[in-house]
């Protein structure tokens, strides 16, 4: 299944020259010459498309600072005329962007804790209704695909063409390295539902400390994103929003240069002989794995018939521990990840458990179904 998004090229609403393609900016518009001079630096990089700001943010808890407000408006339009970078803000509500389109800003975007409510992603879309202005989707701050979806096709549906998803990651009560985790299956899927879609990934708000920037940002690239919003701030020991995730032009420009480009299409003949060789070998095995797995499957059937003839429960919960264990430890030897080994599992054996239960109810079912038919 594909989405039916209506969606221009990314080149015709953001200069993409550059790679990669990156937007960057303070968490936060605080000050006029915070503003101003950070954009300046960013601009002297080369390396910068777009100025991002935050003027109206969604805190956490009350009394923090919740964004300069309007008055930033003209801060970035002051920044655009001397820097020519286009602008870029986040917007939460009707009021947001009648505001934001008044003043010129140049593409929006609905941010995290935004797309998580369907009122709210419709309100924004129509505030936007009949508006030729890019907008950009960042993913629900829960690990929902649908919602993510849902908000880029109320935008779509207003009649926004200029559209981009942004991946800046999902909130886990499991504490990790990430301070959103980027659960990159979830973007995937996206792309792969919506091929045309361009996704910009979002590493400052997915790390939540520079240390790990370039390494999202590295393999955002690897998965074919197209672009990179990453916070940068004059000096971000003394921000007042996301003090320990920015980082200053010029580590910007560090960070950048250490990226490795690689393209999503093979060149030459050569290596695309070589890699058509790899990839007929991988589909054979693909074969034999699915193969494999209809007869393991079979001899579940035969194994639910048992257990149902002789009255034995489904789980046996010693054997599934027995069986993840010796598996596991299998897996291991053989250098697969101990965490695929278990996932891979676990998915086997719900498919097995689902057979069986089809199995012990099959009776049940028709003589229900008979029941029904009867009345
Ligand atoms: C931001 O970009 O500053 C922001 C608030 O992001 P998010 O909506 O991803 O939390
Ligand atoms: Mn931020």
């Amino acid at each position: 299944m594909k989405l039916d998004l209506n969606i221009q090229p990314l080149s015709s609403w953001i200069k993409t020259g550059k790679e990669p393609l990156v937007i960057a900016g303070p968490c936060s518009a605080e000050t006029e010459e915070q503003l101003v001079a950070t954009a300046h630096l960013l601009a002297k990089t080369g390396r910068v498309t777009a100025l991002r700001a935050g003027i109206w943010k969604p805190r956490t808890r009350p009394g923090e600072f919740e964004g300069i407000g309007s008055i930033g408006l003209e801060w970035l339009n002051r920044a655009k005329e001397e820097t020519g970078l286009p602008t870029a803000i986040e917007v939460a509500t009707a009021k947001h962007v009648e505001e934001a389109l008044k003043a010129g800003v140049d593409i929006l975007w609905v941010g995290a804790r935004s797309t998580v409510n369907p009122f709210t992603v419709q309100e924004i879309a129509d505030a936007l209704r009949g508006v030729d202005v890019p907008v950009m989707v960042k993913n629900p701050v829960n690990p929902d695909l649908s919602l993510w979806i849902g908000a880029l096709e109320r935008i779509n549906n207003a009649g926004i063409t200029k559209l981009a998803a942004i991946h800046r990651g999902f909130s886990s009560h499991e504490k990790t390295a990430f301070r959103n985790e980027p659960m990159w299956d979830l973007a995937i899927s996206l792309k792969t539902l919506a091929p045309h879609l361009p996704i910009i990934n979002d590493p400052s708000h997915i790390c939540g400390n520079r240390e790990l920037l370039g390494y999202v940002a590295q393999k955002a690239l690897d998965l074919d994103m197209q672009g990179l919003m990453i916070e940068s701030h004059i000096d971000p020991s003394v921000a007042w929003t996301d003090a320990k995730q920015q980082v200053t032009p010029s580590s910007l420009v560090e960070l950048i240069e250490r990226l490795t480009l690689r393209k999503p299409d093979v060149q030459g003949n050569e290596l695309k002989d070589k890699l058509a060789e790899l990839r007929n070998h991988i589909d054979k095995i693909d074969d034999v794995v699915f193969q494999k797995m209809a007869e393991r499957m079979q001899i579940v059937e035969k194994i639910g018939n048992y257990k149902k003839e002789n009255g034995i429960t489904i789980l046996q919960v010693n054997r599934w521990d027995e069986i993840l264990n010796k598996r596991v430890s299998y897996a291991k030897a053989l250098k697969l990840s101990p965490e695929f080994a278990e996932k891979l599992l676990e998915l086997i054996h719900s498919e097995s458990i689902r057979k069986q239960t089809e199995i012990m109810n099959k009776d049940q079912a028709g003589q229900a179904q008979e029941k029904l038919t009867h009345v």
